[in-house]
């Protein structure tokens, strides 16, 4: 008798080393429920978990796995109540006779809820040979197994669904947009995602856990305020609501330190004492919203500086003319006049231009669209702009019939306008702005070519950016907001035509656009 008991607590102690060790629920439930079965000195035994709405084998000892199938009718039979519902003599009857059929030579049958609080969670069946019965003190012992055996079980729920979210959690790290990391309270890395990867300018396969937040987020410029290490010298964070903010531009890791403008979210996750855990860093590249910012505020210089040039100008002169202490000469009163149509006039082509940006970047340019004589449109632009100048020839070169196209006339007069505009403004030593009409199969070409100051190659793609100017003597001199080829490259799109560009410094340049 004495043995025994030895054995028993030999395999009580089993159990209990499978329970608090970290194999898995299958490995946890065969041990044990091996341990219980010899234990008991039983021959067999099976845990059957609640598995949807029925009862499904987990673990089996003893019993062939080929057999396994024979119990599943009892198993779906056995009613899903709570563990005081669970009428354990009854299932034990009902697997007896189970057994019987099956005959794997096992004639007693013990079955015992398995519980988790008030919800049943399985049941654990111990098979002994005929007339062998179990005892009270069996009963007792099965019972405390099967209680263990629920903990494990839910341990192991509790893992798995640990283990889903930290997956879940993963996943989103990896693939979020932003780019992501995790700190220890030290500041030493736990993780970082593709996204910040990328924005550092390391690759992925980078040892970012042997890193410090320190080496690898180096500031070549920051906006006014306390960055991480600044913020904690300070204390931060008190609470798991105060989060730093710090913008700035960061230096990579890549092409010779170039720097990306971000923007850096640090959030303190802090432990139940209130102690930190980790600081999750969100790092979004701004680069694009800095770019929309500069161009705002270049936008509004240049405008305003080219409206409070002509508004001054025609100001001026209004005041001028307009005082009555003054009998003004005819020919001074109708020069001053004309100055204020002039300005008027460029103010309101300004307006037009910045409305026609403003459409066709909203996608809403619409055309006036009918037939167009384009030789007749050439020949129009070129007397009016010969008229502005004295040091250069404004010159059309047209085939003998009339090329008409379909066409919005007055968009392409502007188009035309600016063209020789430039033309005329980048050619400062005066020459010949040519205008011409060719006919193709498929369209018509309209060129301008001048022999003016030209463009150099790595300026062309750039020369269509709005309020872009090449940056020589000749742009200074003149006046300019920079938008006249960028409207002429809407205009063209919105007819489905193309802009080429042939140009050589110091020799002159030909605009030749394509229509169809
Ligand atoms: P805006 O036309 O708005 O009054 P702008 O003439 O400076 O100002 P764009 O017409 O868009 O602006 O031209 C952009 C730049 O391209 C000019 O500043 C100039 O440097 C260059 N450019 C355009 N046309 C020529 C040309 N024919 N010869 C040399 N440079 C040119
Ligand atoms: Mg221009």
């Amino acid at each position: 008798m004495d043995e025994y008991f030895v054995r028993q607590r030999d395999y009580l102690l089993e159990i209990s080393r499978a329970l608090t060790s970290q194999l898995s629920l299958n490995d946890v439930l065969r041990v044990t429920l091996r341990s219980a079965t010899k234990m008991l000195g039983g021959k067999a035994g099976l845990v059957a978990l609640v598995n949807g709405d029925a009862f499904r084998i987990r673990a089996s000892y003893g019993i062939d796995p080929a057999m396994l199938d024979t119990f599943s009718p009892l198993l779906q039979e056995i009613p899903l109540t709570d563990p005081e519902g669970f009428d354990s003599p009854e299932v034990g009857r009902k697997m007896r006779l189970v057994a019987q059929t099956a005959r794997i030579g096992i004639y007693e049958v013990i079955a015992l809820p398995m519980k988790h609080g008030t919800e049943l969670i399985g049941v654990v069946f111990i098979f002994r040979p005929q007339g062998n019965l179990f005892t009270s003190n069996d009963i007792r012992l099965l019972q405390s197994f099967a209680d263990q055996a629920a903990i494990a079980v839910q341990n192991a729920r509790l893992y798995e669904q640990v283990a889903t979210e930290k997956r879940r959690l993963n996943a989103l790290l990896l693939h979020s947009a932003d780019g992501i990391m995790i700190l220890n309270p030290d500041r030493s890395v736990e993780s970082v995602n593709i996204a910040l990867a990328d924005i550092l300018g390391l690759g992925p396969s980078c040892q970012f856990d042997k890193m410090h937040h320190d080496t690898l987020i180096r500031w070549a410029q920051r906006e006014p305020g306390p960055e991480l290490a600044d913020a904690m010298a300070e204390g931060w964070p008190t609470t798991e609501q105060s989060v730093l903010y710090v913008e700035g531009e960061l230096r990579r890791f890549c092409n010779h330190g170039e720097t990306l403008s971000v923007g850096m979210t640090y959030a303190p996750l802090l432990d139940e004492r209130g102690d930190l855990r980790n600081i999750i860093v969100n790092v979004r590249d701004i680069t694009k919203f800095k770019e929309a910012e500069r161009a705002k505020s270049t936008f509004i210089s240049v405008i305003s500086h080219e409206l409070k040039t002509p508004v001054a100008i025609i100001r001026g002169y209004a005041e001028t003319l307009s005082r009555d202490d003054v009998q003004w000469e005819n020919g001074i009163l109708r020069s001053g006049l004309d100055v204020i149509m002039d300005e008027t006039e460029k103010l309101a082509d300004l307006i037009e231009d910045l409305l026609d940006v403003s459409r066709a970047e909203a996608g809403r340019l619409k055309l006036q669209i009918a037939d167009v004589n384009l030789c007749h449109l050439v020949e129009q632009v070129a007397r009016r702009f010969q008229t502005q100048t004295h040091m250069h020839d404004v010159v059309v070169d047209l085939p003998p019939e009339p090329a008409v196209i379909r066409a919005d006339e007055r968009r392409l007069d502007r188009v035309l306008s600016n063209l020789v505009s430039n033309a005329l403004k980048y050619s400062p030593n005066g020459g010949t702005v040519t205008l011409g009409v060719q006919p193709l199969e498929d369209g018509v070409n309209l060129y301008v070519s001048d022999e003016g100051v030209g463009i150099a190659p790595d300026q062309i793609d750039l020369i269509f950016d709005p309020f872009y100017r090449v940056d020589n003597s000749s742009t200074r001199e003149t006046e300019g907001v920079g938008l006249g080829l960028h409207i002429v490259r809407h205009i063209v799109n919105a007819h489905g035509g193309r802009i080429a560009i042939d140009s050589e410094l110091g020799e002159g340049t030909t605009f030749t656009i394509w229509l169809p």
